[in-house]
């Protein structure tokens, strides 16, 4: 399941650099993730990488956009042959 920016984002910028899809941008507002981007750091990392660094807690699952582990392996496969 790709995950999304609540509004208590506070702009801080910590998630961003730490993104391997580089699926975090700024927004008008908060930053964003772009869900089609995001594979919850499956295939790069052990645990989602924006989550461990976020002081505010503020990233959390989108239900809106559910996926397996598999489906975010798959994503991760297809990532990964698109930038190469
Ligand atoms: Fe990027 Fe990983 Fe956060 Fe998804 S979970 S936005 S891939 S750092
Ligand atoms: Fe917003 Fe959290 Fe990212 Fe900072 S680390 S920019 S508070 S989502």
């Amino acid at each position: 399941m790709a995950l999304y920016i609540t509004d208590e984002c506070i702009n801080c910028d910590v998630c961003e650099p730490e993104c391997p899809n580089g699926a975090i941008t700024q927004g008008e507002e908060i930053y964003l993730i772009n869900h089609e981007l995001c594979t919850e750091c499956v295939g790069h990392y052990k645990t989602s990488q924006c989550v461990d660094v976020c002081p505010v807690d503020c990233i959390l699952s989108d239900p809106g956009h559910p996926e397996t582990q598999e489906q975010l392996q798959r994503k991760y496969q297809t990532l990964i042959q698109q930038s190469a």
